[in-house]
């Protein structure tokens, strides 16, 4: 997965198509990408026993990172990343619009 925590994504298919938002946490093992007010649900809740306030809860559920695409931080364009190693050995994701490492 070539996305981060904190990084700018636009979202590609579903219904929140077009919206770009933030990502709040990766969860690696299913590849899927918590974002900010995306993919909301809402949950009904009703005044019982413990909870005291009855209304509509909206939750964040993940979405697929292959449904994502980056947003670069430094053309502020969707782009396509590469992968740059470096001669330390360690990777860098670089645009291919701008080049510029991300
Ligand atoms: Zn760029």
């Amino acid at each position: 997965m070539q996305i981060k925590n904190n990084d700018n994504v636009l979202v590609l298919k579903g219904k929140d198509r077009g919206k770009t938002s933030r990502v709040q946490k990766l969860i690696k093992k299913n590849n899927t990408v918590l974002l900010e007010g995306v993919n909301l649900v809402s949950r009904h809740t009703k005044a019982s026993g413990t909870v005291r306030q009855a209304g509509i809860i909206q939750k964040e559920m993940p979405v697929n990172s292959s449904n994502l695409a980056l947003i670069c931080p430094n053309c502020e364009k969707k782009s396509k990343i590469s992968i740059k190693v470096n001669p330390d050995k360690t990777k860098s994701r670089v645009c291919k619009k701008c080049n510029q490492v991300i």
